[in-house]
């Protein structure tokens, strides 16, 4: 008696005393699993509860879900199946813990098809059939999960269902890598025997063996191509779970003050390690129909916005539209004689073309000339299409007035009690517009309250009813932003310059993003662009420039990532229909089959 096993299949032979084989018998396992229809990805986690460690991932899945798994539309099958053979041609087999389907599958072969009993292997190449069914079904329904997915991804918000998807994608690799080598392992068993045995004397004999060598190769070979799209199944999925491809918005905060804000309008945010590139951890998230990605400066200034944008477009290669949202100092008043607008701290300003400019200019930019006059260069791309016509939308739906002050409110609510009022709005008593002339006393990190005197600025209230506002209703102004690198202005640089070029807000970014990017600048006013710094309005105007911004992207149709790119991983190729119809000889005695006790089944065949 000869045994061999390597704990998948093995096999014994028992001879006669003329040493040749009277009855052979041989077992294998397969494992596969299947997922259903409607997949349920699990919230919670149930800890494993055992003393032995599993060998691996699927093992800890069974002990974890056992047939609860059933409700979360997957299932493993741990398939047993031994046969016994003898040289009369009685064969046996008994199949353990087949799903129903397979069972049915195996009985309608059998019973459409003869088998050859002169072979003790015939008999399984009709099982391996059966199998590669379900090997076939579980990397096809992976792979329609994907498809679902990618075709749905703009709307799509289930990361759960994603890593769920993701998870048995792994575990159908995993089980085809070992069905492949268990199938390999039948096929060598089977050439052993093949050579090993009187059997294969006779002609007809030999014709019938290579039959069934032949059937194992073609079906090891179409297991190795499941297994490679399983892979490749595995690799969209990687590439829908980095989320790299998703982001249509790209967010540009310049400073980490100004992010924090950010995160609090998001409707949803994603996993920080789901958002990188380069080894850089960016925010993540959804707001509305749109998938943003924000990103924070390294260094401040032009330069830093720009490189900042020139990375997250690479590494989020679907953003379409950039929008740069934070604080910036603001003019007081702008606008003809009798339609003066006034500009308090808090308010917001949105980049929109006026007068020659496209709602961007470099006002730094250019050459010196004759009597220290810098030869203005600075224009800017303007704003593109979609994105002016969210401007004009927002501005012409008056967002501002009904919204901006409920998603401060909303933002609020997800910090706690402590950390909630540091977005308050600190209100007019903390509004101080100092006269032109006055220049700042202290040094750059002193509050005016402690060196400048109260006696020169101007209260709301006495600006007009046009600087009065409500508690937490900042208005929203539309119009030229300027940019430049240099961050201190007197109150008297800022005027020339908005008397020049019609700009109502002065800041350090925008120009360097819009001179390669589409963007749309959105800049809450903490000061007014003047000597006087004030740190207190920093929170709040970033607050109110997330809001307004999350207004702007409201009235921006969805742009579906999908059709961005070809994607590199989809592929036209269709399922198609295997062929089944494996002939085998005529030798065929007939064939009982019945169920057993419990879940074997057991298939018995010809008999002496
Ligand atoms: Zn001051
Ligand atoms: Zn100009």
């Amino acid at each position: 008696m000869y045994l061999q096993s390597n704990g998948f299949s093995g096999y014994d032979i028992w001879l006669d005393q003329n040493e040749e084989v009277e009855s052979y018998t041989y077992w294998s396992h397969f494992t596969v699993k299947q997922t259903h229809d409607k997949l349920k990805p699990k919230r919670t986690f149930t800890p494993h509860v055992s003393n032995h460690s599993s060998p691996d991932d699927w093992n800890a899945d069974i002990a974890i879900h056992g047939l609860e798994s059933a409700r979360y539309g997957w299932g493993w099958y741990e398939m047993g199946f031994f046969t016994y053979w003898n040289r009369s041609g009685l064969i046996m087999l008994l199949c353990f813990d087949l799903p129903a389907k397979s069972q049915s599958d195996i009985q309608t072969m059998f019973g459409l098809q003869a088998i050859n009993c002169s072979c003790p292997y015939a008999i399984f190449s009709l099982i391996s059939d059966a199998l590669l069914r379900l090997y076939d079904d579980s990397v096809w329904s992976i792979r329609n999960y994907i498809s679902q997915w990618e075709a749905r991804r703009s709307q799509e918000t289930d990361y759960f269902l994603l890593h769920e998807i993701a998870r048995h994608g792994v575990h159908v690799s995993e089980t085809l890598s070992v069905a492949t080598r268990s199938l390999d392992a039948i096929r060598q068993h089977h050439e052993r025997f093949r050579t090993n045995t009187d059997l294969v004397r006779g002609n007809s004999g030999h014709r019938r063996w290579d039959k069934v060598g032949s059937q194992f190769e073609f079906q090891l070979r179409f297991l190795e191509g499941l297994l490679q799209r399983s892979k490749a199944n595995n690799a969209r999925i990687q590439n829908e779970i980095t989320l790299n491809h998703h982001f249509t918005i790209g967010w540009i905060s310049p400073l980490p003050l100004e992010k924090e804000a950010a995160r609090l309008v998001l409707d949803e945010e994603y996993p920080q390690e789901e958002v990188q590139y380069q080894d850089t951890f960016y925010l993540g998230g959804r707001i509305g129909k749109h998938e943003v990605v924000i990103g924070v400066q390294r260094k401040t200034g032009l330069s830093g916005a720009a490189i900042l944008a020139e990375k997250m477009r690479a590494g989020f290669p679907n953003i379409k539209y950039f929008l740069l949202v934070g604080i910036a100092g603001g003019v007081p008043r702008y606008g003809p004689a009798g339609a003066v607008s006034e500009i308090v701290l808090g308010d917001v300003v949105v980049s929109s073309p006026r007068g020659n400019h496209g709602g961007v200019l470099q006002y730094d930019k250019g050459a010196w000339e004759g009597q220290g006059r810098l030869n203005f260069r600075g224009h800017t791309n303007g704003i593109p299409g979609d994105l002016m016509a969210a401007v004009n939308n927002f501005r012409a739906e008056g967002w501002s007035k009904t919204n901006i002050p409920a998603v401060l409110r909303q933002m609020r609510l997800k910090l706690d009690e402590k950390r909630r009022h540091q977005y308050d709005d600190p209100g007019p008593s903390r509004d101080r517009l100092f006269g032109g002339t006055y220049v700042h006393r202290g040094t750059e990190l002193d509050d005016c309250k402690e060196c400048c005197d109260a006696d020169y600025t101007t209260s709301r209230s006495d600006r007009g009813d046009g600087a009065t506002r409500l508690l937490d209703e900042p208005f929203v102004h539309f119009g030229n932003i300027a940019s430049s690198n240099q961050l201190q202005i007197s109150a008297i640089e800022r005027d020339r310059v908005q008397q020049e070029h019609e700009a109502i807000c002065f800041e350090m970014e925008a120009a360097g993003v819009l001179e390669e990017y589409p963007c749309v600048v959105v800049r809450g006013i903490c000061d007014y662009a003047d000597s006087h710094k004030n740190k207190g309005w920093q929170n709040y105007a970033a607050a109110t420039a997330a809001a307004c911004a999350k207004g702007l992207l409201s009235m921006l149709p969805a742009t579906d990532a999908a059709s961005r790119v070809e994607s590199v991983a989809s592929s036209s190729t269709q399922h198609t229909a295997q062929s089944w119809n494996v002939a085998f000889g005529n030798n065929n005695k007939g064939f009982q089959a019945g169920s057993f006790h419990g879940n074997i089944s057991g298939l018995h065949f010809g008999g002496a």
